[in-house]
C-alpha cells in the first residue's frame, strides 16, 4: 500500500499504544498484512528513480500533513505525539528497506525484500490489480479513514 496508508494505520495505533517494543511488534506485520490485500502501486518495475521520488515526496507529504494537523488540531500531548510520529515511521519502515535495496542492492537486505514480495504474490507485478487507478486504491481509501477516524476521535 502506498506510504500515506501505511504512515496514518501507524500513527493511529500508535495514538493508542505508547510502549514503542509493543509498537513495532504490532506495526511491522502489519504492514505485511495491509500489502497482502488488493492495492494499486505507483512504483513498479519500469519505474526509474527520477520518475519515482516525486511521488514517494508526495506520499510521505500528504500523510505527515494530515497527522500533524491531528495532533495540532486534537492538542495531543507531546509525549502522545511522539508516540503517534514514532508509529507512522515505524510502519512505514519496511517500504524504506524495500527502495534501499532497489535503489542500493543491499545484499543483506534481499531476503526482506523477497518477503515483502512475497506478501504481494496474490496478484503478479504488472497484473491489472496492481494498476494505479482509483478501483485498486478502495482498501488504501477504506483504511486510511479508519485511521483518520481512529486518529480524530
Ligand atoms: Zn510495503
Amino acid at each position: 500500500m502506498i506510504l500515506t496508508t501505511h504512515a496514518l494505520v501507524g500513527a493511529a495505533i500508535g495514538k493508542y499504544i505508547h510502549n514503542p517494543i509493543m509498537l513495532t511488534a504490532i506495526l511491522i506485520p502489519l504492514h505485511y498484512a495491509l500489502d497482502v490485500f488488493r492495492h494499486g502501486e505507483y512504483l513498479g518495475k519500469k519505474s526509474t528513480f527520477k520518475n519515482t521520488v516525486w511521488k514517494i515526496a508526495l506520499d510521505l507529504f500528504v500523510g505527515a500533513v494530515i497527522i500533524l494537523f491531528a495532533i495540532y488540531t486534537k492538542n495531543i500531548s507531546p509525549a502522545i505525539s511522539i508516540s503517534i510520529i514514532t508509529g507512522a515511521i515505524i510502519s512505514m519502515f519496511p517500504d524504506l528497506l524495500t527502495v534501499l535495496y532497489w535503489k542500493l542492492n543491499f545484499k543483506f537486505l534481499e531476503k526482506i525484500y523477497k518477503f515483502h514480495q512475497f506478501v504481494h504474490r496474490r496478484f503478479a507485478d504488472g497484473s491489472k490489480e496492481r494498476e494505479w487507478n482509483l478501483r485498486n486504491a478502495v482498501n488504501d481509501i477504506l483504511f486510511s479513514l479508519l485511521a483518520i477516524i481512529l486518529l480524530f476521535i
